[in-house]
């Protein structure tokens, strides 16, 4: 990929709600997120891009750093390319909590058919990500707002262990963990107040097939709110109170699918954590912009389309989302 990005330019101005670092004079974080940092090689049936940077945790700050200031914890090898740290620089995220260990970076490969709807991984190299423990920097424990990434559910749980009292935790899993870790995985669920997931995985959890049912053995795990991903279909949101319903921004054409779910997820923690509020209705929110953010990532590979983008095109597109989905 080449990084003649037209980085965003309003970035150094936006006023972002935060924490002073009264030692530091630093904005801390008021959202944490912790996940994968892969070098991805991707092919469509258009399109082969090889080695761009992908991974969960950094789609999600980078949809995020729209909103407020974001922290990121992860892991890269000795190999990580400086141009993808410079480049989330220029997007504000804060990187203290970004390890860099001896040897090389997560590498991940995946093909999608025709359709763009089905993908099959080609390579999955752990390499550092293998032994990647996640350790918070003290400047990220009193962050308020909090998403755990798709990671092992240990690992989860290891961050829960070194946070104070978070306003909101978002947790992502996926079929591996319920199938390999289902125990430790039952266990964070019962810690955290949303747990996002995609349909399949959904029924693979619970053993049941209606979304409906699905979601109801999940809240009564523990999580307030349940929300089920279901790609170009949009997402369903599942608590006491009822359900949610939000399609996805139809879109005429986009080019790489890879990664959506966790712009999606990044995009509405930041609104959220934006609005400083967690009830029902700044969920329902909050999830119009992170539907709107991963409609405009998927536009290109990589993080080059959020690279590219402003709030403002955001919120004209969330408003657009908005009028689409009502009647009144
Ligand atoms: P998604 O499209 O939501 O599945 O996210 C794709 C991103 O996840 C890619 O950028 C990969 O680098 C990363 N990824 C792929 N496999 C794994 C894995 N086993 N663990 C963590 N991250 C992964």
């Amino acid at each position: 990929m080449k990084f003649g990005f037209a980085f965003r330019k309003s970035l150094g101005s936006r006023a972002l709600p935060a924490a002073i670092d009264p030692m530091k004079n630093a904005i801390l974080p008021q959202l944490v997120i912790v996940g994968s940092i892969g070098i991805d090689t991707i092919e469509t049936p258009r399109e082969k891009h090889v080695e761009i940077l992908g991974g969960s945790v950094s789609y999600a700050c980078a949809a995020a750093s729209f909103f407020v200031k974001t922290g990121m914890v992860g892991v890269v090898g000795t190999d990580f390319p400086p141009e993808h740290r410079a480049l989330w620089e220029k997007m504000g995220i804060d990187l203290s909590g970004l390890q860099t260990e001896e040897g090389k970076t997560f590498r991940w490969s995946g093909v999608y058919e025709e359709n763009m709807d089905n993908r099959r991984t080609l390579l999955t190299e752990l390499n550092v990500f293998e032994r990647f423990t996640p350790e918070l920097p003290e400047s990220y424990r009193n962050a308020p707002y909090l998403f755990l990434g798709n990671i092992a559910p240990e690992l989860q749980l290891h961050v829960l262990e070194q946070v104070h009292s978070p306003k909101f935790v978002l947790i992502d899993t996926m079929d591996l963990w319920i199938n390999i870790a289902r125990d430790k995985l039952v266990e964070v669920v019962g810690k955290c107040d949303m747990l996002t997931l995609n349909e399949s995985e959904a029924r693979l959890f619970t053993g049941v097939h209606s979304l409906t049912d699905a979601a109801e053995a999940l809240l009564s795990m523990g999580p307030k709110f349940v929300l089920i991903k279901k790609g170009a279909s949009g997402s369903m949101l599942f608590s006491k109170e009822g359900v949610f319903l939000l399609h996805a921004f139809p879109l005429a054409d986009f080019k790489d699918p890879t990664g959506a779910g966790d712009t999606f997820a990044g995009g509405l923690m930041g609104a959220l954590a934006e609005f400083g509020k967690t009830d029902e209705k700044s969920i329902r929110r909050a999830m119009l912009y992170g539907s709107v953010t991963a409609a405009f990532g998927v536009e290109e590979f990589s993080l080059e389309r959020l690279a590219a983008l402003d709030r403002k095109q955001i919120d004209a597109r969330s408003n657009m989302l908005k009028s689409m989905c009502c009647i009144d």
